[in-house]
């Protein structure tokens, strides 16, 4: 077989395992939409059915041969070309998969399935002990499966590459160190100023015209619904079912104050994956690059758009139309300021820009420790709210509101949260180099044109899939590799100016 037929071949067996990732991502979206309850048992075994199948043809000895086969022929895999990078990211996938034993593979995903359910029991009846040995077996594991990955610098440094291809767990805390003094005390800053009024947030509003109002903010971002849908969920998601499906869900509550931000987040990583370029559909250069550049794209519509003065000036008639009786007499001011309202709060999601980052280096911290051996899951509860104090000064009242409030841990996320920060830095670094190229950017925003916002970040990240890593996406946009400066300076404009500090 020549080299032509090779990569056909690797082509054919990459789509073949997107095609069933797509399956299992269309049973995943329908059991969080529509399943009713009495399907849960028969759609385990039909995710159980399909997980064995696609992690036996992603580990198959032909796999692991073709893939030997080209990187030989290839030679650099490391070359600036798309074959090398297509098999360079082959033969990660391969060998990340395939190096894991399957026992330990299987004994992870029945772990993992396990402390979701046993999570979400122990956070409804607010008992860490009810999922503590399941956490303490799901790290256990985590650590196991790291092993077979020495050597390394860090045994975060593997799980956290998962997530964020190339990044260390040295250079993350470099970043952190660097900002958490920084943030906290910008904090404290604004936290001794007078608050904005926000309660005209919290009245009823009808929960059609918040479905209305968030659809009409991402058609016009650019989200294409020939290619998509929105559903409800408890907890907002974006998946890609196939190039020409990429949904998300929503939730509504009563108040306003999250879901029009919710829909222009998860519109954001929508736009994201309708962006990816179509010329490389069945090929791993056709993915996301990290979940920090996923996250970047989320937050940057969510925040740098959406949370800015420009984008209510555009927005706030388009809400008082939808909901007179409440917003009448609110000022597109008003609404700026009491969106950006900061305070200490207890629940991640929940936070503001602010804050949100010392909710991150919390768990970073934590998982840390957990994997050196330096805190015992059971003395988690404790550890957690002595963090809490120190970083955002409040104690929470039960596990359920602390150490229990997010599900990551239980489905084996560990190294994931740090993405989260990265993508809030990533978001700043490359909006500030968008103004620098374009700054009558904020002029558009503030008349509802996105159309050179959507179409830079199509050039510089979405079309860009996984031909780069993570670090020298930023760098080709922007010139440098991640560079906290920028979001700090965000923060503290932004901040300085609504609580005059
Ligand atoms: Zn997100």
């Amino acid at each position: 077989m020549g080299l032509e037929d090779k990569l056909s071949e690797l082509k054919a067996r990459v789509t073949e395992l997107s095609t069933l990732g797509e399956v299992m991502a269309l049973l995943n979206w329908d059991q969080a939409c529509y399943m009713p309850p009495g399907a849960s048992e028969d759609r385990a075994r039909q995710m159980a059915a399909l997980g064995a199948l696609i992690h036996d043809k992603a580990t198959a000895p032909e796999m692991g041969q073709l893939v030997e086969d080209l990187a030989a022929e290839l030679g650099d895999l490391n070359a600036d070309t798309l074959e090398a990078r297509e098999v360079y990211l082959a033969k990660e996938r391969f060998e990340k998969t395939a190096k894991v034993p399957r026992e330990l593979a299987l004994e992870i995903i029945a772990a993992e399935a396990r402390g979701h359910d046993t999570w979400v029991k122990a956070k409804r009846e607010n008992d860490f002990a009810v999922f503590a040995p399941d956490l303490k077996r799901i790290f256990d594991l985590a650590k196991a499966r790291a092993e077979y990955f020495k050597p390394y610098d860090h045994v975060y440094d593997v799980l956290l590459d998962d997530y964020e291809r190339g990044m260390k767990t040295a250079e993350v805390q470099a970043v952190f160190n660097w900002l958490k003094p920084r943030q906290t005390e910008l904090v404290r800053r604004i936290l001794q100023a007078p608050q904005p009024d926000d309660s005209f947030l919290e009245r009823d509003y009808d929960l059609e015209g918040q479905r209305k109002v968030g659809e009409y903010a991402v058609r016009k971002m650019g989200y294409d619904l020939n290619e998509g849908r929105i559903d409800r969920s408890d907890h907002p998601f974006t998946t890609s079912i196939g190039r020409g499906d990429v949904r998300f869900t929503m939730r509504y509550l009563p108040s306003v104050r999250s879901s029009l931000m919710a829909h222009m987040h998860e519109g954001g990583h929508a736009l994201h994956s309708q962006g990816l370029n179509p010329e490389w559909r069945g090929m791993y250069l056709r993915r996301g690059p990290s979940s920090g550049i996923a996250e970047s794209q989320s937050r940057l519509w969510e925040n740098l758009v959406g949370r800015s003065r420009e984008f209510w000036a555009f927005f706030m008639p388009v809400m008082q139309a939808t909901f007179p009786e409440h917003l009448a007499s609110v000022s597109a001011e008003q609404m700026y300021r009491g969106l950006n309202r900061v305070e200490n709060s207890l629940i991640r999601i929940e936070a503001d820009e602010a804050t949100y980052n010392l909710h991150v280096m919390l768990r970073m911290e934590l998982e840390i420790a957990l994997l050196e051996g330096n805190l015992e899951t059971r003395d988690l509860p404790e550890a957690w709210n002595e963090k809490m104090r120190a970083n955002l000064g409040l104690t929470p009242p039960t596990d359920s509101l602390g150490v229990l409030q997010d599900m990551h841990w239980s489905s084996g996320l560990i190294g994931y949260f740090p993405t989260y920060s990265l993508g809030n830095l990533y978001a700043s670094q490359f909006w500030n180099q968008l103004l620098k190229e374009q700054p009558g950017i904020p002029d558009q925003v503030a008349r509802g044109e996105f159309g050179n916002v959507l179409e830079w970040m199509r050039e510089k990240v979405h079309r860009v899939g996984t031909r780069y890593d993570p670090q020298v996406i930023l760098e080709r946009a922007t010139g440098e590799r991640l560079n906290p400066k920028y979001y700090m300076d965000y923060l503290t404009e932004k901040y300085t100016e609504i609580y005059g500090l």
